[in-house]
């Protein structure tokens, strides 16, 4: 198929950054709270309270922008950014204009498009309203106000819905393995505006783009791209031109709808902000924040083929959540069988982590090591090592003794062993005579009639050796 047009997109990726405290004052800067219970004189812009910056968000920032491959503006400074809205109590917003701390990053998305991040700038959120209708009421919620929020401004260079989701998800999950974000969707840590134009297939000129506003899930993202391009195809289509405008989508409807016409910078009447004096960066503090970064998705995909043998299969799923790596990473630590402990992870846990939405697991990464060893060893069999982790997962519990309480440690009993087989042997001289004969399967009927016998009593190991000491014997 030929398309008439190219889409082309551009991102500004909205993310809070995980500090305790607010951007610009001591606050608490976490999610919830009750209402208006997280907020002071400064981040509710009371006469003559004096911001000042947070570093730990400095440095968040700076540190997703490395990751980004982003350059580090030496010289920084903060703006002012002017308009009157009901949760912005002080009617500006402290953010940055032209000297944003981050420029010029990149990040390659797996159809091979590199998408150019144009910069990351820092800037504080703003409050919630909250609008009841039936009352008729509309009430505010400061908490917000100031919480340190990054914007990640991309070049157009995105072609299609789906590389925009992508990106969006590589960015939540490059900033949950940098610890500066928590990336929850669903409590608004992540909102993209999405900038959307056509333009006749091959041409080099841009087309006019229209701008739909604070979309929070990789769906909306994706739908209300696909929906913009139905729209402007037709406009198009029909000999239109399409507006340069601020749109919202409607999840519900699936549909775009006007907000306002674009706003250009100039409306914001942006000034230095006064209050807070310039940061400069010395190379000592861009070595130390590099030294600082730990290791993104794709690093550690590299180190569990490089060092640990698994395959890039396996290295993909066990890195696809930072807290799923992490946990896999500690349970290798105190138990080093990589390929063993990924093959029980994938099977045991995977499932099960996927059916809740807690981004932890329910129990220390060393139990599960534990487990994973004891079915390693033989001391349980595997499939009772799966029913300890259910129990773990439902009931909590120590593994060991879970295994006790149910009687799952196999003990070597080779008086039992000798008995049962012997017995199966003393039974089917038939079998046997079939075995001389070189009907070599028959082995098979005798391990599972002993080990049947012998569950909780004998390791499967220890069986088949007697059993072939026997027919060695015949
Ligand atoms: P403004 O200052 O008007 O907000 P910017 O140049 O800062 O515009 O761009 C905002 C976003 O819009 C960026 O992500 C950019 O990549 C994107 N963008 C700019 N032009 C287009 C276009 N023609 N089509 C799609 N996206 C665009
Ligand atoms: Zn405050
Ligand atoms: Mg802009």
């Amino acid at each position: 198929m030929c398309a008439k047009y190219d889409t082309v997109i551009g991102l500004e990726i909205h993310a809070e950054l995980s500090t305790k405290t607010k951007a610009f004052c001591t606050c608490d800067a976490s999610f919830g709270g009750d209402p208006n219970t997280h907020i002071c004189p400064v981040c509710t812009g009371q006469p003559g309270a004096l911001p000042v910056i947070n570093h730990a968000a400095v440095e968040y920032a700076i540190r997703a922008g490395l990751a980004l491959n982003c350059d580090i503006n030496r010289y920084t400074r903060f703006d002012r950014k002017n308009y009157f809205y009901p949760d912005l109590p002080k009617a500006y917003q402290i953010s940055q204009l032209d000297l944003p701390l981050c420029i010029n990053g990149h990040l390659e998305l797996s159809t091979g498009t590199v998408v150019r991040i144009h910069q990351i700038h820092l800037e504080e959120d703003a409050g919630k309203l909250v609008h009841d209708d039936y009352h008729g009421e509309s009430w505010a919620d400061y908490n917000r106000c100031s919480v340190p929020l990054i914007e990640i401004v991309t070049e157009p260079d995105i072609k299609s819905s789906e590389e925009a989701a992508e990106f969006v998800s590589k960015i939540a999950l490059y900033l949950k393995y940098l610890n500066v974000c928590d990336a929850k969707m669903q409590e608004g840590s992540i909102r993209a505006d999405v900038n959307v134009s056509l333009k006749p297939a091959g041409s080099t000129v841009l087309g006019d783009r229209a701008e739909i506003k604070n979309l929070n899930s990789f769906r909306s993202i994706q739908r209300a791209i696909e929906c913009e391009i139905a729209r402007q195809t037709e406009i198009l289509d029909g000999g239109g031109k399409v507006i340069q405008e601020t749109r919202r989508f409607d999840d519900a409807t699936g549909t775009t709808s006007s907000l306002r016409s674009k706003e250009n910078a100039n409306d914001y009447r942006y000034f230095p902000e006064p209050d807070i004096l310039a940061i400069t960066f010395s190379e000592e503090d861009i070595e130390k924040a590099k030294r600082e970064i730990p290791l993104l998705p794709q690093q550690r995909v590299a180190k569990y083929i490089n060092e640990f043998g698994l395959t890039a299969e396996d290295a993909r799923v066990l890195t696809s959540e930072k807290y799923l790596s992490d946990f896999y990473d500690e349970a290798v630590a105190v138990y080093p069988e990589y390929k063993s402990v990924s093959n029980m992870f994938q099977t045991e846990l995977m499932r099960r982590v996927k059916e809740t939405d807690s981004e932890e697991l329910p129990f220390p990464a060393k139990d599960f090591a534990r487990v994973c060893e004891m079915a390693d060893k033989n001391t349980i069999n595997r499939n009772d090592a799966k029913v300890i982790l259910r129990i773990m997962f439902e009931e909590g519990g120590n593994p060991e003794e879970i295994a006790e309480k149910n009687g799952f440690i196999v003990v070597e009993d080779t008086a039992a062993i000798a008995e049962v087989v012997d017995a199966l042997f003393k039974e089917r001289p038939d079998l046997i005579e079939d075995y001389k004969n070189g009907k070599t399967n028959v082995f098979g009927f005798f391990m599972g009639q002993a080990n049947r016998a012998l569950k909780g009593k004998a390791t499967p190991m220890t069986v088949k050796a007697y059993i072939e000491k026997k027919f060695s014997e015949v």
